[in-house]
């Protein structure tokens, strides 16, 4: 099938719409990876990731790859075969989590937690008295909520603490250091707003100095990765590999248009689109699948109503309004919906758009 003429309305789980910033940055000329200009782009991208991620973290970087990716990076660089992983379960994306430490070799304790609900980071706590690596997801995409990292921080103890924030950062505070996350990563398609395809990714000198030494990956082996976007202004520079040119000049358009609005209005901006698609939902007579409280503004979880066919509304809106929105996930693939509001999207238009398209496909798909 070809694609679409007109751009599809993307208020899925991800991709977002970009900012229109980064998507005229794919078409700017291409540098070569080593090139001086691309060297010091790749210093103010990871200066850019700095800020959204909270951290003075040196080794902070967007690495060449998906959120998996990332998320690969932060378990085959800090686990060993047997090495304890305490893994807080409460959505897709945990469970992804315990499938890649697993494969590691990591001994996995789970910790699960009904979905729609947040981490308990006491449970957490309890689960093993002495883990290599603590982790859990800061927004769970599959289904709309918001855990506490910074309690998780607080009870790791001499643990590593790794942190999957792909839907948080760029929408809501993120604040590495002080909530004590070692090991980040996260990914460029939801709220920064850029095409999917980079794994913005920090990782404490702590956490560095006890990384695994010659990890399984070759490519995510952070200590051959460390060379070849650390050195800053252009010193140290090492071939790795042939790095996406064109996706980091995209990101870092996407990341001085955010800087450009400030972090605080851009978090506001969010709060408010979420918090009025939560209030036009509910006042619709639909009911919020995430626990109240702990709802992510940028994804928005919805009951299907008894008696609706998920699948034909979710079609309705594609065919008659371009507009994409998710369906569940697992068990509940077809008894929620799930609606980002993610960068761009995250505005009242976009709100109002959502809601009275919504309530038609209802009516009439
Ligand atoms: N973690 C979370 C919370 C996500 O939402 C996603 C993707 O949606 C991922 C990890 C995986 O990222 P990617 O699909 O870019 O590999």
């Amino acid at each position: 099938m070809s694609q679409p003429v007109i751009a599809r309305q993307l208020f899925g789980p991800g991709p977002c719409n970009p900012y229109p910033e980064a998507t005229a940055a794919l078409g700017l000329p291409l540098l070569g990876h080593l090139d001086p200009e691309f060297i010091a782009r790749m210093d103010r991208v990871a200066q850019g990731l700095r800020t959204l991620w909270g951290t003075n973290n040196a080794r902070t970087l967007p690495l060449s790859a998906t959120g998996s990716a990332g998320m690969e990076a932060a378990f085959v660089n800090t686990v060993t075969p047997g090495d304890v992983a305490v893994i807080a379960v409460n959505g897709l994306f945990g469970e992804r989590m315990c499938e890649v430490a697993a494969r590691v070799g990591a001994e996995v304790i789970r910790v699960d937690h009904e979905y729609g609900t947040p981490i308990d980071a006491e449970r957490v706590a309890a689960a093993h008295p002495n883990p290599t690596v603590i982790a859990g997801v800061h927004a769970e995409t599959s289904t709309g909520v918001v855990s506490d990292i910074a309690a998780l921080g607080a009870i790791k103890g001499d643990a590593l603490l790794i942190t999957d924030a792909v839907t948080s950062i760029g929408g809501m505070p993120v604040l590495a250091d002080e909530w004590g996350i070692d090991i980040g990563y996260a990914g460029t398609q939801k709220c920064i707003g850029v095409a999917p395809g980079l794994a913005p990714f920090t990782i404490s000198d702590r956490a560095f100095e006890r990384r695994v030494k010659k990890p399984t990956s070759w490519y995510l082996d952070l200590g051959l990765l460390g060379g070849y976007t650390t050195g800053g202004s252009g010193g140290g520079r090492t071939y790795h590999h042939t790095a996406p040119v064109a996706m980091v000049a995209s990101l870092e358009a996407g990341i001085d248009r955010i800087l450009a609005e400030g972090l605080d209005a851009v978090t506001t901006r969010h709060q408010d689109a979420g918090k009025s698609l939560q209030d036009g939902i509910q006042e619709m007579g639909l009911e919020l699948f995430a626990q109240e409280g702990y709802r992510l503004p940028q994804l928005t979880t919805v009951k299907v109503p008894e008696g609706v066919d998920s699948a034909k509304v979710r079609g309705y809106l594609l065919d008659r309004f371009n507009i994409e929105i998710g369906g569940g996930v697992g068990q509940y693939a077809n008894t929620v919906w799930r609606i980002g509001l993610m960068g761009p999207n995250a505005n009242p238009a976009s709100v109002a758009l959502i809601l009275s398209s919504l309530k038609e496909a209802i009516d009439k798909a």
